[in-house]
């Protein structure tokens, strides 16, 4: 997509702009023009679009640096006269501004409409705002297929997959990107899982943890939403829905292992019992990049994965009675309808209440699951059916965290 052959570069917006992964995107971006520069090519990409939540300084400060007229923040003080402002902005952002690319690296389900918009409009996706897909990924992919929109997937396990499919299936690669159906050849598809930060710890200590120790995660550096939902492996559960949807999987198709040292990002196993396995270094400038410039390679920013320095790489299975939350994601893939979006809203509501000190670690994915039970889950017709079901379930867990006290330190 990006590249070779084009005369003009390739116009990005990039929503989320502020965040870890929409920060690590804009030096990805900068690094691969500059190496355009030294050597004397016309840059790959001109970033023409910049979203972001409520911190207008860092905005701001990304407009200077990437020289973007575009802005839009959801909340505050718009750091200049034409930001547009309010929580559509980021959509507004989307239909109003000519771009090749999106770059969904929004958190939460207030990514969903940007991200309907860029599928409406036929925008390669790269994305990594899972969540959109978890709450609505029956509209996303049908929008994307009727449009011929690209979804190019950021997340390192979902890129991993991509990469080993591509490799297996002749020019894939090249004509494939998802939404797809992997052929009957494929027998499974691993994700693999960090542990999050909590791994190891005792029942109850895992109950009983303080944000604090939640968010000290061992490999990965991104924002406090994602790293929560990873300690609480609720994280792969919107991954193996993500999954599902980019690559048309069934729940019995998928598998989750946990590998603490993130190298092993995803693996596929063919019917013969081949198995490719996709790695690199715990690095999502990665993934990006090779979003980005699909499905052209360009020197990275990473580290080079020395395998030698790292002597073993180690692999066991996720404890499914102690992460509840990763059956969830199986029951979500299941069930299908408004299923992701209760149990995305209600996980949204729980963790906030967590970083708040309000609501026990232990306490997040019970209410999660609990509202997939409590809410059930009717068909998807509409972008409204999703709204109800979005609003339901932030209902159900808020009534849950009105019944919770803070700690329960007797737990497990
Ligand atoms: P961060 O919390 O670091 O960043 C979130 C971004 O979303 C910020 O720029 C924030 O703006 C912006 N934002 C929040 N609400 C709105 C809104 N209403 N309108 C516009 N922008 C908004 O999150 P991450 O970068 O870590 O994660 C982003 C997504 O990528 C998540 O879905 C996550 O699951 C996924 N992901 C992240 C990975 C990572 O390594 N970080 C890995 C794989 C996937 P502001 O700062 O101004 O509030």
């Amino acid at each position: 997509m990006a590249n070779e052959g084009r005369t003009s570069p390739r116009r990005v917006i990039v929503l989320g702009a502020t965040g870890s992964i929409g920060r690590q995107t804009l030096d990805v971006i900068a690094h691969l023009n500059a190496d355009c520069q030294r050597h004397a090519r016309p840059p790959l990409f001109e970033v023409v679009g910049l979203a972001a939540g409520r911190n207008a300084q860092a905005l701001s400060r990304a407009a200077k640096t990437h020289r973007v007229q575009h802005l839009a923040l959801a909340q505050g003080e718009p750091p200049t006269t034409g930001t547009l402002t309010g929580p559509e902005a980021a959509e507004r952002l989307v239909r109003e501004v000519d771009a090749d690319t999106v770059v969904g690296a929004m958190v939460g389900f207030a990514g969903l409409p940007a991200m309907l918009a860029a599928a409406e409009l036929g925008r390669d996706i790269a994305l990594a705002n899972k969540e959109a897909l978890v709450a609505a990924g029956e509209l996303v992919v049908d929008t994307a297929r009727k449009s011929s929109a690209k979804l190019l997937p950021v997340d390192s396990e979902h890129s991993g997959i991509w990469q080993a499919i591509g490799a297996h299936i002749a020019g894939a690669w090249n004509q494939s990107p998802p939404p797809m159906e992997i052929g009957r050849d494929v027998s499974r598809v691993t994700l693999t899982a960090s542990g999050g930060a909590l791994r190891g710890m005792s029942p109850k200590a895992i109950y009983n943890a303080t944000p604090r120790q939640a968010l000290a995660h061992p490999t990965w550096d991104m924002g406090a939403k994602v790293t929560i939902d990873t300690a609480s492996l609720t994280n792969k559960a919107l991954e193996l829905v993500e999954a599902a949807w980019l690559f048309g999987l069934r729940a019995e198709q998928l598998d989750v292992l946990i590998h603490p040292q993130s190298i092993v990002h995803a693996l596929i196993e063919y019917a013969d019992r081949s198995v490719l396995a996709q790695m690199g270094a715990p690095d999502m400038r990665t993934p990006i990049q090779t979003a980005l410039t699909w499905p052209d390679r360009h020197p990275g920013l990473a580290p080079s994965l020395e395998l030698a320095r790292l002597g073993q790489l180690d692999f066991e299975a996720p404890d499914h009675e102690l992460f509840p939350a990763l059956r969830a994601g199986f029951e979500i893939i299941r069930r299908a309808g408004t299923s992701g979006a209760v149990f995305n809203a209600a996980n949204e509501v729980a963790v906030q209440a967590f970083l708040d000190e309000r609501l026990p670690f232990g306490r997040i994915s019970q209410i999660s699951c609990a509202a997939i039970q409590e809410v059930g889950s009717s068909p998807i017709r509409s972008m409204d059916d999703v709204l109800h079901a979005d609003a339901e379930g932030r209902r159900f867990a808020q009534t849950q965290l009105n019944d919770t006290p803070a700690t329960q330190a007797t737990h497990g």
